[in-house]
């Protein structure tokens, strides 16, 4: 199965995007993820890129569509694949169709989740992130020697650099100006599936499988 999720920052693309490909056995490309581990691992695209992220702006197309080519032509997408936080400009879906034609990548559904701003704000201002494996919760679960569900790590849980007011706020403007015409974009193109973002996290996925015809 071959999925685009798609949505403001903090409406839950990544949360899903993890439940939904291990239960479909799909690879999970997150571009934001590849970028904070080349961020992490000081490489050149880290340092590229690092400035960008934290004002919350976007890294120029042809780096991000680079990286998403080269992940779709590897083994870990021969069963399929959820991209997660790409396409978020036009030119980058134009790209991306190109990467398709050639790849021939067909039968694209794209899982759009709603949510008002104020949603994402409270969600992303409170948002703590494992530094190991990526695991999310919230703020009023991190104590003195927590340790990650997911990993075993104790003591974490982080705040993302670009979770802070201001660039949260930022990351919205970018995304009603730049990200959400990639939707009009796709409206004739490929399935759409809409989904209430607001529901909690077992509901959004329940609602997507169903809608996926597979529930
Ligand atoms: P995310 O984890 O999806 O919220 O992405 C975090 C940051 O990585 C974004 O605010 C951008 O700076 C950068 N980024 C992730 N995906 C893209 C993309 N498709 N195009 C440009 N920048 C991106």
């Amino acid at each position: 199965m071959n999925l685009i999720i798609f949505g403001a920052p903090g409406v839950g693309k990544g949360t899903q995007a993890k439940i939904i490909s291990e239960k479909l056995n799909i690879a999970h490309i997150s571009t934001g993820d590849i970028l904070r581990e080349a961020v992490k691992n000081k490489t050149e695209l880290g340092s590229k890129a690092k400035a960008i992220m934290d004002s919350g702006e976007l890294v120029p197309d042809e780096i991000v569509a680079g990286i998403v080519k080269d992940t779709l032509n590897g083994d870990k997408c021969s069963n399929g694949f959820i991209l997660d936080g790409f396409p978020r400009t036009l030119p980058q879906s134009q790209l991306l169709k190109t990467i398709f034609d050639e790849l021939d990548i067909k039968n694209i559904k794209l899982i759009k989740l709603d949510a008002e701003d104020q949603v994402m704000i409270n969600r992303l201002s409170s948002r703590r992130v494992c530094s190991s494996c990526g695991k999310i919760i919230s703020k009023d679960e991190v104590f003195e020697g927590v340790k990650c569900s997911v990993c075993g790590e104790v003591n974490s849980f982080i705040k993302r650099t670009d979770d802070d007011e201001e660039v949260i706020k930022k990351r919205l403007s970018v995304y009603h100006n730049t990200t959400s015409p990639v939707f009009d974009y796709y409206q004739d193109k490929v399935t759409i599936i809409e989904i209430d973002g607001t529901q909690h996290v077992d509901d959004v996925t329940k609602e997507i499988l169903e809608k996926l015809g597979l529930n």
